[in-house]
């Protein structure tokens, strides 16, 4: 299949496309999503099939606007209505209680909740209002891969295996949403760590927001099938070293050259710029330690030392706070959490 690129003025032609049950990346304001009619079984099947994602982990459902979730799920309680209001269109994945009949099982990968969003993308809202349809948008990559923060990102892993990708250049975020469970409603919890942090949905909610712990400490069987699985990893091992130390980094460089690796450096430019004459490969994430930079570079960065020679990633780490979970929970994971 030849996979085309559409721009803003092709969004029709695009729309026709999901229509017709075929597969449309598209751009948001966190990473870009692989589109599928999602009250279309056959089209959400062919979303696992290109991706490559095991059938448990369940699809994001995409919405164009607030007031169409009350036809989509069993219940709105006053708590989403005040999140919407805050956060969307924005980075903010609300899980509701499913009404029966609406999607197919493989939307909600069996599961009796459902996961929706608002992305905010000027094109992609079109998108999903000419379609006249809601959709599902899974990170537009290969299961398991860095997720992709352009379209070159998503030519790359899924060119002949979808029907396009409308270009709307490098996404703000660079992370994916906040997910927060909202079934009961009286004790939110937050599902998987995004831009809008859990200080954020506590100022609206008025209460505390919990994290789920299985997904922090991934000793336990996860909430959510999709938190088990290895993702946002390059092909490269990535290992990470906390803090800004020259020293320590220096004595990480030197323990992986030692054992013939060819070292590539994930950090901030300052850090950077002191080490790049003493390793193979460096890509900055931001001038200084700044963690809307660092997450933004994040995924660009992690593919970009698979186009050379390295063999090895060190990847900058910090003490988590409020405003770093989301950044630590992704490099975690693409490290499996090793440390130097
Ligand atoms: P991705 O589509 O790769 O960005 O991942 C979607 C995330 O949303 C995964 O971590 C899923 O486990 C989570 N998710 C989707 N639907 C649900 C649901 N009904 N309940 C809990 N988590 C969900
Ligand atoms: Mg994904």
């Amino acid at each position: 299949m030849e996979t085309k690129k559409f721009d803003q003025a092709d969004l029709a032609k695009a729309a026709k496309l999901i229509q017709e049950g075929e597969l449309i990346a598209f751009p948001t304001e966190t990473v870009y999503g692989l589109g599928a009619d999602a009250l279309n079984e056959v089209a959400v099947k062919k979303v696992y099939a290109a991706k490559g994602r095991p059938s448990d982990n369940p699809l994001i459902v995409h919405v164009a606007n607030a007031s169409s979730v009350s036809e989509l799920v069993a219940e709105v309680p006053p708590v989403a209505e005040k999140l919407m209001t805050a956060f969307w269109p924005g980075p903010l994945t609300m899980i509701f209680k499913a009404k029966s009949g609406v999607f197919a099982p493989t939307v909600t990968a069996g599961l009796t909740s459902v996961a929706i969003r608002m992305p905010d993308n000027q094109s992609t809202l079109q998108l999903i209002q000419q379609a006249g349809t809601p959709l599902v948008g899974p990170s537009a990559n290969t299961s398991g891969r860095p997720s992709p923060t352009s379209a070159e990102h998503v030519y790359h892993d899924l060119a002949g295996k979808i029907a396009g990708i409308i270009d709307d250049g490098v996404t703000g975020v660079g992370l994916e949403s906040t997910v927060v469970d909202i079934t009961e409603p009286d004790q939110p919890v937050i599902l998987r760590p995004g831009a809008v942090t859990k200080q954020e949905l506590e100022a609206i909610i008025g209460k505390p927001v919990a994290y789920d712990q299985h997904l922090v400490t991934d000793k336990e069987a996860p909430k959510a099938p999709g938190m088990k699985y290895k993702h946002y990893a390059p092909a490269e091992p990535v290992i990470l070293v906390k803090g800004t130390d020259i020293s320590k980094w220096r004595e990480a460089i030197a323990y992986f050259q030692e054992q013939g690796e060819k070292v590539g450096i994930l950090a901030n430019l300052e850090l950077i710029t002191k080490l790049k004459s003493e390793v193979t490969e460096v890509f900055s994430l931001g001038l200084k330690t700044n963690i809307k930079d660092a997450s933004h570079n994040l995924y660009a960065g992690l593919r970009f030392f698979e186009k050379t020679e390295v063999t090895m990633i060190l990847a900058e780490a910090y003490d988590i706070n409020d405003n770093n979970q989301a950044y630590m929970n992704r490099i975690e994971k693409s490290s499996g959490k090793k440390y130097f």
